[in-house]
């Protein structure tokens, strides 16, 4: 039987079941759970001269309810120094601080869709970091309103912010967070390190909804964020090295809500807004990618072990297969 992808280029930091992979990249568990992320993240990065990427999963879960193993939605993608977050789930500094990445290094942040697991932690992952050492400023990149959060996030913390800028001598917070709203594909962004491009995606009812795609010097990363099966999502990963894809079990859904008074409701929620296991495989094969991650697990309680959502998936797709678990570095 095949088994899901555990090869030497990624390691977790939480999942007890990688012992043997930590082991073989020279790691412990011991010092894993002492806080050694900044060796972690020392082993996997390469040491040549060019710029590489490296891709970080912070948070893995899907939806908002906090769940026991896995994170709230967000990635981070390292450039040199320079980090760009990919959705801020409730947890994103935290998980950053556990992956050894500088809060101060955060260049961009890109919110896929304001469903509050994507965002709850938008606000708050700019204030920590500059209550830690940001002192440039930080574009942030996502659907309307995200000017209007932006603005009610500092109004809601002003007394705090103006307190931290007077006593502790901290620049000014709001000038450092330069909100762009996006409402249509094309391209987003585009520097030093990253060319950044978005699709519309279909996750009814919430509209715009993007996915991004990140060309970075050495290869191409893109985010499916919340969406159901569209062309515009293929053509978007189309060649990348990396699909980072949402994947749903509707199966294990029936189960889990059949107790629920809203249960119909939200079983046709999740069937309209998010794409089934039986499927992602197969749009990965049409994009082509060379490797497709998934991650935002629905449902997440119980936990689904991975062969099972490996064994769904890689029947429909002959490229690499990574089941996506918090901390993984890619
Ligand atoms: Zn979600
Ligand atoms: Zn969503």
């Amino acid at each position: 039987m095949e088994q899901p992808y555990s090869g030497s280029a990624c390691v977790t930091a939480v999942d007890h079941g990688r012992r043997r992979l930590l082991q073989a990249a020279g790691l412990s568990l011991a010092a894993l759970a002492t806080g050694n992320a900044r060796r972690l993240a020392a082993v996997v990065t390469p040491t040549n001269s060019t710029k590489h990427s490296r891709l970080i999963l912070l948070g893995t879960a899907g939806g908002p309810t906090p769940k026991v193993d896995r994170s709230a939605p967000a990635n981070a993608i390292v450039v040199g120094d320079d980090i760009y977050v990919i959705d801020c789930g409730n947890g994103v500094a935290r998980q950053m601080v556990k992956a050894g990445l500088d809060l101060g290094r955060i260049r961009d942040v890109f919110i896929t869709h304001h469903h509050s697991d994507h965002d709850a932690d938008y606000g708050n992952l700019l204030l920590l970091a500059w209550e830690t050492d940001l002192k440039t400023p930080v574009g942030t990149y996502g659907p309307p309103p995200l000017k209007r959060m932006t603005e009610l996030f500092l109004e809601m913390d002003a007394y705090d912010i103006h307190i931290r800028e007077t006593d502790e001598g901290r620049p000014p917070l709001a000038p450092l967070i330069v909100p762009h709203e996006i409402t249509h594909g094309g391209p987003v962004m585009h520097d030093d390190n990253v060319k950044v491009t978005a699709a519309l995606v279909q996750h009814p009812p919430v509209t715009p909804a993007f996915a991004y795609r990140f060309d970075c010097p050495d290869r191409s990363i893109v985010f499916s964020g919340d969406a159901r099966p569209s062309q515009n999502l293929i053509e978007l990963a189309r060649g990348a090295d990396i699909l980072v894809h949402e994947v749903i079990d509707l199966q294990a859904i029936d189960k889990v809500v059949k107790d629920e008074a809203m249960a119909t409701r939200l079983r046709q929620h999740l069937e309209a807004a998010h794409t089934p296991m039986s499927e992602v495989g197969q749009i990965a094969t049409k994009a082509g990618v060379k490797t497709l991650v998934l991650n935002h697990f629905v449902p997440g309680t119980p936990p689904i072990p991975d062969q099972v959502w490996y064994d769904a998936v890689k029947p429909h797709f002959n490229g690499r297969l990574i089941i996506g678990h918090d901390l993984m570095v890619l």
